[in-house]
């Protein structure tokens, strides 16, 4: 069975020693994030991740999720382990005490995130979904919308997704075709098919709000012409209670190559009521904040799965005993020395070591320029962080995924033909990863 244990020292070190996150605070978040606070959110999260998300990891991708009479259910424990998530107030981390959020650094954030990827990918996608939702939100919201909906999903009890993608439309998202026609009451009628919806439909939640991109008849071609709409899944009453089905459907389920625990939708919307987020046509600037937070996400994914491929790796390099060292025996007493003897399984683990050092100080220092965009007392400040952000962002997405790939193919290799075999959870980490 495959390992994991939260890499707590070298966060500590980076947080503390490295970034000396209490020179930040003149920004309010971090003020509140002193050392002690941030050890003690770091050691309990570590606990839930190695003791409860990650022990799901293999077992959830064996059994997959599945469609029973239209509804998405997710393997065996997830919803236990939600339910903890949820209680243990998790999601509401880093949001807005106004909202229900707890108000700490994005940067404490980010790097949480990467201990529950490192756990579990398939169910951290879950969370992960609705904080880019909240971000929209949050963003771009009227009042009464963040009213209405961030403290129900801060506290995790409606999760969130994001449906851009149609048949027809991936990257070129100009192309998309989904309807939403102006209603009397100023709400719109969305129609269209989404494909590839993370997170589209499961049963972890009372409600999932999906933020959909689609067009108002009329408005212009191309991207200029879409707009962005808070769609939930179930009416919500105006006491605040659930209500019924809002014409929203999964019609099926993707079969993947990997994080098979995390439900890959086609969501129906057959003329759903949804509600404007910003501006009409301005959708995509809307979508960008939610996509920005994904691509950090995305990048932190890459950190993840090797730092975890890697602990495996040497665990396994230091335990499988083969051939002899070129300097002489180091096991004399044994049959063979560990593989770890060997030059070329070293510099395999070396050169993930390198990378995996380097990517989560690059993330966390992102996550540091994220707080200052938002929160730094000086515009200058800000205005450069932005910048840096803009900057940094597409880089980090591109070369921690890349380099996470190749990382956990090369945490793979010290497994030889071990490697290969599913037990052992390193073809997880690999087909999860590419
Ligand atoms: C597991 C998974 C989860 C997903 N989750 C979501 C989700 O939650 N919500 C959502 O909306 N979507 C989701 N997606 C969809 C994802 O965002 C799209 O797959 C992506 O936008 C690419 O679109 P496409 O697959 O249609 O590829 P295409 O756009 O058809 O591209 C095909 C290839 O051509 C290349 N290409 C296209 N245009 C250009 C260009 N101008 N220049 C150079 N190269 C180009 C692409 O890089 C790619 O290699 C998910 C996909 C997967 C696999």
């Amino acid at each position: 069975m495959p390992i994991y244990s939260a890499p707590v020292k070298d966060i500590r070190f980076l947080l503390h020693e490295h970034f000396t996150l209490q020179h930040y605070n003149a920004m309010p978040a971090f003020a509140e994030a002193t050392p002690d606070l941030v050890d003690a959110i770091l050691d309990e999260a570590a606990k839930v991740a190695e003791n409860v998300y990650q022990p799901l990891n293999l077992s959830g991708d064996e059994q997959g999720c599945r469609l029973e009479d239209g509804k998405v259910i997710t393997p065996d424990g997830f919803k236990e382990a939600y339910s903890q998530y949820r209680e243990g107030g998790w999601q509401g981390l880093t949001g807005d005490a106004k909202y229900g959020g707890q108000g700490l650094p994005q940067t404490l954030g980010l790097v949480l995130n990467e201990i529950l990827v490192a756990a579990n990918w398939g169910f951290a996608m879950y969370p992960g979904l609705i904080k880019g939702a909240t971000e929209s939100i949050y963003a771009w919201g009227t009042d009464a919308q963040k009213e209405k909906y961030l403290p129900k999903m801060y506290s995790a009890e409606w999760a969130g997704t994001m449906n851009l993608t149609e048949p027809h439309c991936g990257t070129d998202l100009g192309l998309l075709r989904t309807k939403a026609e102006p209603q009397d009451d100023g709400s719109y009628s969305i129609t269209g098919t989404k494909i590839f919806i993370s997170a589209g439909d499961h049963d972890l939640t009372e409600n999932i709000i999906h933020l959909v991109l689609a067009r108002i008849p009329g408005g212009p071609s191309g991207v200029k012409g879409i707009s962005l709409f808070i769609v939930p899944r179930n009416v919500i009453n105006d006491d605040g209670s659930i209500g019924a089905n809002n014409n929203v459907s999964c019609g099926s389920l993707e079969e993947k190559m990997g994080i098979h625990s995390n439900a890959t939708c086609v969501m129906n919307y057959d003329g759903a009521t949804g509600y404007l987020l910003g501006a009409e046509h301005k959708g995509m600037k809307a979508m960008f904040t939610m996509m920005n937070e994904a691509r950090l996400g995305v990048a932190i994914q890459g950190l993840a799965i090797a730092e975890v491929a890697q602990q495996n790796a040497v665990a396994y390099a230091n335990d499988r005993l083969q051939g002899r060292a070129l300097t002489g025996p180091k096991n004399p007493d044994g049959p063979a020395d560990p593989i770890m003897v060997h030059p070329d399984v070293r510099r395999m683990l070396m050169t993930n070591r390198a990378f995996i050092e380097g990517a989560r100080a690059m993330s966390i220092w992102a996550g540091i320029l994220v707080d200052t965009t938002r929160q730094h007392p000086d515009e200058g400040e800000r205005e450069r962080a932005e910048q840096l952000l803009a900057l940094i962002t597409p880089v980090l997405k591109s070369y921690l995924t890349d380099q996470g790939v190749e990382a956990a193919s090369r945490a793979l290799q010290c497994f030889g033909g071990h490697g290969y075999i599913r037990e052992w959870g390193m073809e997880q980490f690999l087909r999860d990863e590419l």
